[in-house]
């Protein structure tokens, strides 16, 4: 099969694999690239489109972690912190150092002192592996930094490096990767049953969501990647499978960053209850984030309460004065539900573990739950690993060819020359940036469809660079099958426009093709994050 085409019922019955992998979350593509990559024969699917799940709904963050670092959880951070530096090279088109600033004011929980202690030791930890040292700042030189930021109460803080990503497009990155080393792969194709034989599972029962075709998909090996999901799947091998999870909600809002005037991210604690928040730059928006609540609601039907949006405000308010957000400045937001390890039933939410664990099910189905969208390769490294030994393979390797073999787009961080070739087209800066945070060195790709139709070079949206050689590109390459699909995790409209996208809707479906199926439409369709005037 060509690497980054859907694959169809047929093609998934056609070959007994090595492994399938079900749920295309950043955690099941990142097994899939990682097995393909040692030779295993992979099966990848999901029942949404690619990172619908958790992986959209994210903040965005690839980082060690600083509150972990507060929580004593040492080993998380190093693996976080060097799973960032090998992140940064794979992928620097996606993957963006983002420079932070952390103000203290009188009678905050961390103190300076302990605040240039911790980061001291981030610094450390990332071993050689940092984006830049830390600094300390004084109350005038942080002021200076970052100027909105409240006076009253201020006395310093620092600032520090991480890294800032597109979680959708990592995802789809990590799912062609897959498929250019072999794997085979498929979105909105879900699990409906698994195959039981004497010697254990042995595959899954499948159905096409658009066409509603049914079929088998044969492995030797089966793995749940499917996140929150992940104890619904474990009821399908044992219904009376003990859960693993205790989910916590986290939800988002993008407000215009003219409104806030952020310069950095800034990390804070919230006035409101203490917890630890973000406000993170996005272009020409400003997300505010997150809450972390435990939840009953089921990871299809979450949604955004307008108590969750209140609280974001609220908090921002406190830390930029000047910004005075309502509910009414909030553009967009969204919902995600963290695959969190169930631990301690009366731990604070926010102190459940980010630490991933692997069991094997009574009927060998080996699931992974928890992790972070930092920790990805690591974690499909230490699946894979399993999966290698249970196959009998021994061909265990020390250096992980996942570690140097970059995702599509990330074959070099140097873009001068793609943006100049850009620019020779006609493009706007604007465009020709967006193209780069998006595509990377995949860039040339997009300029050919423009010289082959140069009415690809048009914007899709009045408020957005996007243009239609984009829509070409994700339904040709990475298997955008509907208009939200589009709009909501390859282009990012639904959350960078006013009207989420609204204006841009004809053109993106004429460009799809007339008939592409709108998956949305079927009854069982898993819902996008939320474009929300909340
Ligand atoms: C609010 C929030 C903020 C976060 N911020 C960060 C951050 O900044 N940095 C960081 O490192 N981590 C962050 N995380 C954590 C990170 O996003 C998650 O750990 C990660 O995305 C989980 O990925 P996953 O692949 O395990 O799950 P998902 O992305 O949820 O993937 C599971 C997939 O399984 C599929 N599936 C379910 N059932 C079936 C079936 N029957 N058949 C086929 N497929 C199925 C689903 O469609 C879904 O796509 C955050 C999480 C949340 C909720």
């Amino acid at each position: 099969m060509t690497p980054s085409v859907r694959a169809s019922v047929q093609d998934l019955g056609a070959g007994g694999f090595d492994l399938l992998v079900i749920g295309g979350g950043i955690t099941g593509a990142g097994i899939a690239r990682e097995a393909a990559l040692r030779g295993l024969s992979t099966a990848l699917v999901d029942a949404g489109d690619f990172g619908e799940g958790t992986s959209s709904r994210s903040s965005r963050l690839i980082h060690g972690g600083l509150r972990y670092l507060e929580q004593g959880r040492i080993r998380l951070v190093r693996e976080a912190l060097r799973e960032r530096r090998i992140l940064l090279r794979l992928a620097p088109h996606l993957v963006r150092p983002l420079p932070f600033l952390f103000p203290v004011f009188q009678g905050d929980r961390v103190p300076r002192w302990k605040l240039s202690l911790g980061l001291a030791l981030y610094d450390i930890l990332a071993a050689g592996g940092n984006v830049r040292r830390h600094r300390t700042l004084g109350k005038r030189a942080l002021l200076e930094a970052e100027p909105l930021i409240r006076e009253l109460g201020l006395t310093g803080g620092a600032m520090y490096f991480d890294a800032q990503c597109d979680d959708a497009r990592l995802v789809v990155a990590t799912v062609r990767a897959a498929t250019v080393a072999g794997a085979h792969a498929a979105n909105y194709m879900r699990v409906t049953g698994l195959i039981p034989t004497v010697a254990g599972v042995r595959g899954a029962y499948i159905k096409d969501r658009f066409s509603g075709e049914e079929g088998e998909v044969r492995a030797r090996l089966v793995v749940n990647a499917t996140g929150p999901w992940a104890d619904e799947l474990r009821r399908l091998e044992d219904p009376l499978a003990q859960p693993l999870l205790r989910p916590t909600k986290g939800i988002h809002v993008v407000v215009p960053r003219s409104r806030v005037g952020n310069r950095h991210g800034v990390i804070f604690t919230s006035p409101v209850d203490g917890r630890v928040m973000f406000i993170l730059p996005w272009g020409e928006w400003t997300y505010i984030g997150t809450t972390d609540t435990d939840t009953t609601e089921a990871p299809d039907a979450l949604t955004v309460q307008e108590a969750d949006v209140v609280y974001l405000l609220r908090s921002a308010n406190a830390l930029f004065p000047g910004a005075r957000l309502d509910p009414s400045d909030v553009v967009a937001s969204w919902a995600g539900l963290r695959p969190l390890l169930a631990a301690d039933p009366n731990a604070p939410a926010s102190a459940v573990s980010r630490e991933h664990r692997i069991v094997t099910g009574s009927r060998g189905v080996f699931t992974i739950v928890g992790g972070k969208l930092t920790t990805w390769r690591a974690m499909a490294a230490e699946m894979t690993d399993q999966l290698v030994t249970a196959l009998g393979h021994h061909r265990k390797a020390s250096k992980k060819p996942s570690e140097t073999v970059p995702l599509p787009g990330g074959e070099t961080g140097v873009f001068d020359g793609f943006r100049a070739g850009g620019l020779e087209l006609g493009l706007s800066e604007a465009t020709v940036d967006h193209l780069l945070s998006h595509f990377g060195a995949e860039s040339p790709a997009i300029y050919k469809l423009c010289r082959e139709r140069p009415s690809l070079m048009e914007r899709l949206h009045p408020e957005h660079p996007a243009i239609g050689a984009e829509v070409i590109f994700a339904a040709a390459r990475e298997f955008a099958m509907t208009v939200d699909d589009v709009l909501a995790r390859r282009l990012h409209l639904t959350t960078e426009t006013r009207d989420h996208g609204a204006a841009a809707v004809a053109r993106v479906s004429s460009l799809l093709g007339a008939p592409r199926r709108d998956a949305s439409r079927s009854p069982d369709a898993p819902s996008s994050p939320t474009p929300s005037s909340a």
